[in-house]
């Protein structure tokens, strides 16, 4: 029974450990997850701002342009009268694709372009209404190629002029802006007019469907700048093999945890079921299997802490030795199995009418020795009266079955600090003393009066 409670509380303890333990691994879980999405955050964070750099930068660029482009019209092209050569060299110094230089009305003043009439016509267009913006920079696309092209409006000697002109793309730093400044693996970013013209950069072809998308305006033009990366690529430290590492990791000293609990648990459990087994052992060894009493080894260790206990407190101590009086018959009678059951029975009443200090053994067969710690021969007398009235006040069913009543015979000896043999064999002398004087009865040991008491 003890083993089964001990082992029950090893499995309460058990299971409380493995769930703290699952816990443990959850909250970990949760860390990692939080970890993950954060870094995931993070990245998504680095990539936008940097979207909003590169449409910074561009809007600077834009305009830097137009302020150059003012400033060179105001230097070359302010005069009353502007010939061919003169835009022809205004372009060339501006680094120009195409220029035309138009009256305040939207007149071509001085038509001069390398790319044609079409792009020439399209800037007059893109030039119109200038009136109340001063200035205008689009990204147009001329064939397949974006093109860039600004309208500004300044102030001649014949009142207000337009110059109009395109730059080739390629001349200018936004496609290396584009390139530099966003790239990572797969991407795409597009920078796109609400004209439909767009600047592309990064890898071609249609957007990949798992992509996240940055967008950022970029001020003071129509423009916008549209970024595309694909998930896997962006959060690649989430879609590759590491993504995996730490859960595998997180997963392996989970189920190492639990093993070492168990481990342990299965150890802790053979520890108590062999501390337990040990001490019913030690308890079996120590009882005597028939009464339950202490058996003679047990009683015989008792009294001899007992005796020493005495000699170094200066105590009293006695010791009886009862024995049943003509017990033989009840076996002969009844069976071996009476004789038991008289036995057991006679042990029982004994031990209960004893005080709990106490002890009494079997000595052998149908003997029995009692310690009694503390006590002189006159104490010792009267528990002999009360062991005996309480037998005679309780007899086993064999008593009346046989007709004989079961009573016991006591030799009383006081301690006189002799060895322990010494203090039980006048104890036993005592005995026979009784039972040469008719049984049922006690007697004191000869040291003191060695009277009869009755
Ligand atoms: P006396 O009054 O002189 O003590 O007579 P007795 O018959 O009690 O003494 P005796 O020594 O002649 O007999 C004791 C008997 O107790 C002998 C033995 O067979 C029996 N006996 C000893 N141990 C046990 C036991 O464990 N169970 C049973 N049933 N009998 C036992
Ligand atoms: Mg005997
Ligand atoms: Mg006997």
């Amino acid at each position: 029974m003890p083993v089964r409670r001990h082992l029950g509380r090893l499995g309460w303890v058990r299971m409380a450990v493995i769930v703290a333990w699952l816990a443990v691994i959850a909250v970990g879980g949760l860390v990692l997850s939080d970890s993950q999405q954060s870094s995931r955050a993070a990245m998504a964070g680095r990539l936008d701002a940097r979207t909003k750099y590169v449409a910074t930068f561009i809007s600077i660029y834009a305009h830097d342009l137009v302020v150059r482009e003012r400033s060179g019209a105001e230097s070359w092209l302010a005069s009353s009268r502007v010939d061919a050569a003169t835009l022809e060299r205004t372009s060339s110094a501006l680094n120009l694709s195409a220029a035309v230089l138009l009256d305040g009305r939207g007149r071509a003043i001085t038509p001069f372009s390398t790319a044609g009439s079409s792009l020439d016509s399209m800037l007059a267009r893109g030039a119109a209404g200038l009136e109340g913006v001063g200035s205008r920079v689009s990204l147009v696309m001329l064939g397949q190629t974006p093109v860039i092209t600004f309208a500004v409006r300044f102030r001649s000697a014949s009142g207000p002029r337009v110059l109009a002109g395109a730059y080739d793309v390629a001349n200018t730093v936004l496609p290396t802006a584009l390139d530099h400044m966003l790239s990572t693996q797969g991407w795409q970013a597009d920078l796109v007019d609400s004209s439909g013209a767009r600047l592309a950069a990064g890898r071609p072809g249609p957007a990949p469907a798992d992509s996240v998308t940055f967008t950022a305006p970029v001020a003071g033009t129509q423009w916008r700048i549209v970024v595309r990366d694909p998930q896997s690529q962006l959060y690649s430290f989430l879609y590759g093999g590491g993504r995996w590492v730490s859960w595998l990791a997180l997963s392996g000293l989970a189920v190492a945890g639990l093993a070492i609990i168990l481990l342990i648990a299965g150890l802790a459990r053979q520890r108590t079921q062999l501390t337990v087994l040990n001490r019913e052992l030690a308890r079996l060894a120590a009882v005597d299997a028939l009464t339950g009493l202490r058996n003679r080894r047990a009683i015989e260790e008792y009294l001899n802490e007992a005796l020493s206990a005495a000699r170094r407190h200066e105590l009293a101590l006695s010791v009886l030795v009862i024995d049943v009086d003509h017990f033989k018959p009840f076996n002969d009678r009844l069976g071996h199995r009476s004789g038991d059951a008289v036995l057991v029975h006679t042990a029982r009443v004994l031990d209960g009418a004893l005080r709990t200090e106490d002890a009494i053994g079997r000595w052998g067969g149908e003997e029995f020795l009692v310690v009694l710690p503390g006590t002189d021969e006159a104490g010792a007398v009267q528990a002999t009266e009360r062991l005996r009235a309480a037998l005679a006040a309780d007899q086993p069913p064999e008593a009346s079955e046989t007709g004989l009543p079961v009573t016991v015979t006591i030799g009383v000896a006081g301690w006189h600090h002799e060895e322990m043999s010494e203090l039980i064999s006048r104890a036993d002398d005592a005995l026979y003393g009784g039972k040469a004087a008719g049984r049922d009865t006690a007697r004191v040991s000869a040291v003191d009066t060695g009277g009869a008491i009755r």
